[in-house]
């Protein structure tokens, strides 16, 4: 087999990951000519690129989001195109609905730029399909052994038990979770409880992802003429931003809580003045980073996000090859302030 060996087929440089033969850059961070994009999230996909390559669904939120005037194609799961002879093809990544990974192919060189994933299967998501190549780009958002997820159905059942509980006292469950795709896993495993409240940037992200044909569960918009009596079995689900003294003081009796990966730490949900805290994650824990490398396959790993240089590290000393690369993706964040990046 004829490899590709001048230089890696993926190289991080200033402005992203850059695949020379093909000339485009995958997640790229500022401006470029083409794009090839595996996700929808803010910090994967960015505004001012000349051209974006997605999958159709993620196209529908970027369109939603960078404006519909953008150049852009779309293509689907496992279907290959040629960029200036490389092969590139998406594979689901099981983060959120529409992510991919992007596998390239040049002179029998096999690379894959997972984006952001996870393994476990979360009901919305298209599940995390392993890709075999040479070189394979992770991310380690929770790279370490402490991370460890409970299944998608058990976290499920700890927020329905903790909404019909609320619903029972009349008191209002509000929950705060990314816009895209979290807001979404959680919709489609609630319960028939009660009413459910969407803020507006949930609601359209629902919508977007409705008529790109995503089934999920029905939602209502929350404005303000919805009355208080109508919210006392509600469940009401915002983003982080809309986390304030301010915004909450329109409810009157509520149960706040946050779905994230960051709830598994002591003392995340106190910090944040929640009464819940689930540990919901749309990032691989533990075990299925080190399974989704392993199954890849890959001689070469380079690591981004998190904790990349402790989980380089650690797998160099179980014999594979990995660096540590520095990016300007965020991973999940629990920070008010970022819209959302999980
Ligand atoms: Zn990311
Ligand atoms: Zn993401």
């Amino acid at each position: 087999m004829a490899v590709y060996k001048h230089m890696s087929l993926l190289q991080f440089t200033d402005r992203g990951i850059y695949c020379p033969p093909g000339d485009f850059y995958i997640d790229p961070w500022l401006p470029c000519e083409r794009a090839v994009i595996t996700h929808a999230h803010s910090d994967h996909a960015r505004w001012g690129m000349k051209s974006y390559l997605s999958t159709p669904l993620t196209g529908e939120v970027m369109k939603h989001r960078l404006g519909q005037s953008i150049i852009l194609e779309t293509l689907d799961y496992g279907i290959k195109q040629h960029i200036h002879g490389v092969s590139v093809s998406f594979h689901p990544a099981g983060h959120i609905p529409g992510s991919a990974q992007v596998r390239v192919e040049y002179k029998g060189e096999v690379w894959v730029a997972a984006g952001d994933y996870k393994t476990h299967v979360d009901g919305v998501s298209a599940p995390f399909e392993s890709v075999k190549c040479h070189g394979f780009i992770t991310e380690s958002t929770f790279g370490l052994p402490v991370y460890h997820w409970k299944e998608n159905q058990e976290i499920l059942k700890e927020i329905n038990d903790w909404w019909r509980n609320n619903a029972s006292l009349n008191v209002t469950s509000i929950l705060f979770c990314y816009a895209l795709g979290k807001a979404q896993r959680v919709i489609q495993g609630l319960e028939n409880i009660g009413p459910v409240y969407c803020h507006g940037a949930v609601e359209n992200t629902n919508e977007v992802l409705r008529n790109a044909g995503l089934m999920i569960g029905s939602t209502e918009l929350l404005t303000r003429d919805v009355r208080n009596e109508e919210l006392s079995k509600a469940l009401v689900i915002a983003p982080p931003s809309a986390d304030s003294d301010a915004w909450l003081k329109k409810f009157k009796d509520v149960s706040t809580a946050a779905a994230s990966g960051w709830m598994a730490l002591r003392g995340t949900r106190r910090r944040r003045n929640l009464d819940r805290g689930f540990v919901m994650s749309d990032h691989a824990d533990w075990n299925g980073l080190l399974s989704a490398i392993k199954s890849s396959e890959a001689e070469k790993v380079a690591v981004t996000h998190g904790y990349a240089p402790i989980f380089a590290k650690y797998l160099n000393e179980i014999g594979i090859q990995a660096t540590a690369e520095s990016t300007a993706f965020e991973g999940e964040t629990i920070d008010k302030n970022t819209e959302e990046v999980a």
